[in-house]
């Protein structure tokens, strides 16, 4: 089984919250302490293999069918959009065509988390109802400034039906989960 599923991922949310560096992070396992803000939109593209969950495997034969079963690839194609209003009519163009949305905000600074529900409110309206929808709270190696509770990110990401995940792009925690548990979420074909 060596076909390729494709999922589709946009990355969404305030200017400075980390998005572009939780790409960079993901992709190339780098971080930039002065990263530029994105124009417009970029792309970037990774490909996984990730194990499927497989309760009912007890009864294939070898050990090689059920590697070939247990396993999806997955070959992420990421838009990383920039948070600014003026790109933001832009923003339909690459969540209509997504599988997933991330929405991040950064949990030191509540406008963050206040414009990421701006931006669930829009999804809601206008994007497909099964868009698979990620709650991210980043720069978690600043926790000792942190003004959003995890708690409070976890519910308001359950009254939208999305997952959540606190992220460091700085320190690459937890930045492969997020975008392994989103891979997970995605029906495959
Ligand atoms: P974007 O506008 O959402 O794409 O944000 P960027 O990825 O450009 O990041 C904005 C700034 O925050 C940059 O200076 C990054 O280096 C910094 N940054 C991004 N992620 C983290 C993180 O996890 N921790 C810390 N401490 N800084 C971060
Ligand atoms: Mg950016």
């Amino acid at each position: 089984m060596s076909n390729i599923e494709s999922v589709k991922v946009v990355l969404l949310g305030e200017s400075g919250v980390g998005k572009s560096s939780l790409c960079l992070r993901f992709v190339t396992n780098e971080f930039r302490p002065y990263s530029e803000a994105t124009i417009g939109a970029s792309f970037m593209s990774k490909s996984v293999v990730i194990p499927m969950e497989n309760k009912n495997s007890t009864s294939t034969t070898t050990e090689d069918s059920v590697t070939k079963i247990n396993q999806r690839n997955i070959g992420f194609k990421i838009w990383d959009t920039a948070g600014q209003e003026k790109y933001r009519s832009l923003a339909p163009m690459y969540y209509r065509g997504s599988s997933a949305a991330i929405l991040v905000y950064d949990i030191t600074k509540p406008g963050s988390f206040a414009a990421l529900q701006d931006w669930a409110n829009e999804l809601k309206q206008n994007a497909p109802p099964d868009l698979v929808l990620v709650v991210c709270g980043n720069k978690l190696d600043l926790n000792e400034d942190r003004l959003i509770d995890r708690g409070t990110g976890e519910k308001y990401a359950n009254s939208i039906d999305a997952m959540y995940i606190e992220t460091s792009a700085k320190d690459g925690d937890k930045v492969e989960s997020l975008f392994l548990e989103v891979a997970r979420k995605v029906p495959p074909p």
